[in-house]
């Protein structure tokens, strides 16, 4: 074959951030500060479920929705957590990660002429999601350093052929947990256009000092129109279980039921099986991961600000943001590509997540879902690289 086989519309989206980074930390031996997953396991009562499901005959296709269990069981989730009641046979659609979900929704809901909002930085996977869709994208910028929106841009971006808004909190790259001033902003301006929305909650439970996490579907008048995303992998430190939901109203879960079953049909029984035994119980889990994880941002903030870098200590996530041009940076990717090879480190440049790379240019993003250890040994390396 002589010409390139990969769809005009998907060509910039050939290789993701994460991806590349990944592989640098593999190929160099580099501390990867890059793609967020934990370098521990999951804890032993959740390993403990997923070999009894193993061994208890949970390994042939699941139903299309998902295993009525785990659909209860985030029923239950929802209930007690935010007061969001739902059907678990209707409003709950299980799927292969968050990143299905995402995937099915917005192939569900948008076509060529549609667009979607998202607020930038964004993490990648909706930009390309709306490529494939033949849809268009349009932003609004958190700005730095703070990484609030302007209203009025919000406003602005929202208009006759908008289809959707999607929100992220916990947000991803910068570590902000939206407030309910900024999701009832959000909440109106969707009303009063009539849209629907999509939220990203997979960081719900990794907030820090008090922080709480608001999901969009509980402000007035948003349930009705709004697709509620999370999966498993931050809560349960397992990432590569890939198991998780959607779920809303019966009209909205219908909707993206009917394109996620010919994306995967379904897919990870024993994990959902495991899952619906273990999400009842998911606070001692979360109160112990939050300790841990705001250790280890306050390490790797500490670490970062003694290289002369000013650093916003994020309310939650796995990650923190940071402007690397006093290190002499004056371009992320670039910074990035050369870390490896001058300090022993891989980082993310938040650059990619910008329509305009202009806009991110030098800013970089650093997970600090790594064991202490692993942290500090990052740190002095970098100190040595920089200081
Ligand atoms: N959304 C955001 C903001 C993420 O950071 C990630 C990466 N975990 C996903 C979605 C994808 O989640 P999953 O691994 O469950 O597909
Ligand atoms: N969510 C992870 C991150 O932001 C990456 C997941 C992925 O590789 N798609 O680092």
């Amino acid at each position: 074959m002589t010409c390139d086989p990969l769809v005009e519309r998907m060509q910039p989206y050939r290789s993701s951030i994460f991806a590349e980074m990944s592989a640098l930390a593999q190929r160099t031996g580099a501390i990867n500060l890059g793609q967020g997953f934990p370098d521990t396991d999951p804890p032993s009562a959740v390993l403990d479920a997923a070999v009894v499901a193993l061994r208890s005959g949970h390994n042939q296709y699941p139903p299309g929705a998902g295993l009525a269990e785990l659909r209860a069981a985030v029923a239950r989730h929802q209930r007690r957590a935010y007061g969001i009641d739902l059907d678990s046979d209707s409003g709950v659609q299980i799927t292969v990660g968050a990143s299905e979900a995402l995937a099915a929704t917005i192939l569900a809901t948008c076509g060529p002429g549609d667009e979607v909002v998202v607020f930038e930085p964004y993490f990648d996977l909706y930009a390309a999601v709306v490529a494939l869709a033949g849809a268009t994208l349009r932003t609004v910028t958190l700005r730095a350093p703070e990484y609030t929106f302007d209203p009025q841009q919000l406003r602005a971006a929202v208009g006759p052929r908008t289809r959707l808004v999607v929100v992220n909190t916990p947000h991803n790259p910068t570590g902000r947990v939206f407030t309910t001033a900024e999701l009832t902003e959000i909440a109106v301006v969707c009303c009063d256009a009539d849209v629907l929305a999509v939220t990203d909650e997979v960081y719900e439970h990794l907030t820090f000092d008090d922080c709480a996490h608001v999901p969009l579907a509980t402000l007035p008048g948003m349930f009705e129109r709004t697709f509620t995303i999370s999966s498993a992998g931050k809560t349960f430190s397992a990432t590569g279980w890939k198991i998780g939901w959607v779920s809303g109203p019966p009209e909205l879960v219908a909707a993206t039921r009917a394109v996620k079953q010919h994306l995967s049909y379904s897919g990870g029984t024993p994990f959902q099986a495991a899952l619906a035994t273990v999400l009842d119980d998911v606070e001692p889990i979360i109160s112990d991961l939050r300790v841990d994880l705001s250790r280890q941002r306050d390490l790797l903030c500490a670490g970062l600000a003694t290289l002369g870098l000013e650093v916003r200590r994020p309310a939650g996530t796995y990650f923190v943001v940071a402007d690397v041009a006093p290190l002499g940076a004056s371009d992320g990717v670039a910074f990035c590509r050369s870390l490896p090879e001058r300090a022993g480190v891989v980082a993310v440049p938040t650059q990619v997540f910008y329509a305009d790379p202009d806009d991110g240019r030098t800013l970089v993003r650093f997970a600090f879902c790594k064991r202490p250890q692993v942290l500090a040994e990052a740190v002095d390396r970098l100190q040595k690289a920089f200081c």
